[in-house]
């Protein structure tokens, strides 16, 4: 009888264990990739499987992981601090003396702070260093903090809303920069604040972006309108705000394409959406470009072209997490006067904070 009992529980473990085996293998077809927010972030991960796209894959091995503590923003800028702070290690360890400055100009250069915003800075923290007869090198660090906080401070970062519903928030920039990820990690922002979203997949060029975007608004709980691959991507965002004014809510973000034949086109295309985005009834209150951090100076040159082409009122600097990069920062507020609004450190839907630029250098500086 034991033996029986033994046999037929062993024989219900290996029917219920294979038939979930066949769920799964069965399920795992066909299945779009999950956003990427379920590959790293949260209380869960994804073990690592090479990055598909829209491609078709397995349905991913979820491994549960303890809580995590939040990570602050200076682990969080790991690599950007290492800039900096390799450099400082040296400096403090000496007094003040002529190579000091040579190696805080380094510094700042090799972050990609901007080589004249990077000349003029120094300029000014060694004329005060001088004026006040500073020697500690560790007060001098103290000056600089502060002068990068002064120049950092004075612009606009908030988020801004029309005074008539819907506001329209046009993401631009080129290909791969983070357009699509930044509006759904956006989107639950505000759909969490009790906005009422609606996303528009303007990048009609690329194929996996409206996918990518439709799973990023079902996440978030906002609308999205979508075209066909190809079609004009100024009449989608119309759909999408005459759709938000229809259903009375508020807030549009819309995609754009960052990939045209030529400059020229991209441009003309830009401006384009811009005015049709206008021509229902919505308004357009924020133009925020988007920037990959790991570009560095080139990203100083995109903001250029799109400037020029659309009033930009805001940066999102993605990818801050992957880069030494931080100082561009500096370089986009103090040559172009555009104020960064937004900071992407990661895929996952946290991982998009308001850019505190006093939280920033001090992160930054820490030793
Ligand atoms: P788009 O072409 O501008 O719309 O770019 P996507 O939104 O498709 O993003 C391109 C890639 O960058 C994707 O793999 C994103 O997951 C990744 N990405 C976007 N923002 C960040 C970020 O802040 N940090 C990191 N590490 N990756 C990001």
């Amino acid at each position: 009888m034991e033996i029986l009992i033994i046999v037929l529980v062993v024989a219900g473990l290996v029917l219920v264990g294979g038939g979930a085996y066949l769920y799964r293998g069965r399920s795992g077809q066909g299945v779009l990739e999950p956003p990427a927010e379920t590959r790293t972030g949260g209380d869960t991960a994804v073990l690592d499987r090479p990055d598909a796209g829209d491609t078709l894959v397995d349905e991913p091995v979820v491994v549960e992981e303890p809580p995590a503590v939040k990570p602050t923003l200076r682990e969080r800028l790991g690599k950007a601090r290492g800039a900096f702070t390799g450099y400082l290690g040296s400096i403090l360890a000496r007094g003040v003396d002529e190579q000091t400055w040579e190696e805080l100009e380094e510094a700042l250069i090799r972050a990609d702070v901007g080589v004249p915003t990077a000349l003029s800075v120094i300029e000014a923290v060694r004329d005060k260093a001088t004026a006040e007869k500073i020697t500690e090198s560790a007060e001098v660090v103290e000056m600089l903090k502060d002068e990068l906080k002064v120049r950092l401070s004075g612009l606009d970062r908030e988020l801004h809303f029309a005074d008539e519903a819907p506001s329209v928030w046009l993401f631009v920039g080129v290909n791969g920069v983070g357009k699509t990820t930044t509006i759904g990690k956006l989107g639950k922002r505000q759909v969490d604040a009790g906005h009422s979203v609606v996303m528009a997949a303007g990048d009609t060029f690329r194929a996996a972006a409206a996918e990518q975007l439709t799973m990023w608004a079902e996440r978030a709980g906002a609308d999205i309108i979508r075209g066909n691959e190809g079609s004009d991507p100024s009449a989608v965002i119309f759909d999408a705000v005459e759709s938000a004014a229809a259903k009375g809510a508020d807030l549009v973000l819309a995609d754009t394409a960052g990939r045209l034949h030529n400059k020229s086109n991209l441009m003309d295309e830009l401006r384009k959406v811009r005015r049709v985005s206008e021509k229902g009834a919505g308004t357009v209150s924020e133009v925020l470009l988007v920037i990959d951090a790991t570009t560095g100076q080139n990203g100083l040159t995109q903001a250029q072209v799109f400037a020029e082409a659309v009033e930009v009122t805001g940066v999102v600097l993605t990818k801050l997490d992957g880069s030494a990069k931080g100082g561009i920062v500096m370089a986009i507020q103090g040559e172009l006067g555009i104020p960064v609004k937004l900071v992407g450190l990661g895929e996952g839907v946290e991982d998009l904070i308001d850019f505190d630029s006093d939280a920033f250098v001090d992160a930054l500086f820490e030793v």
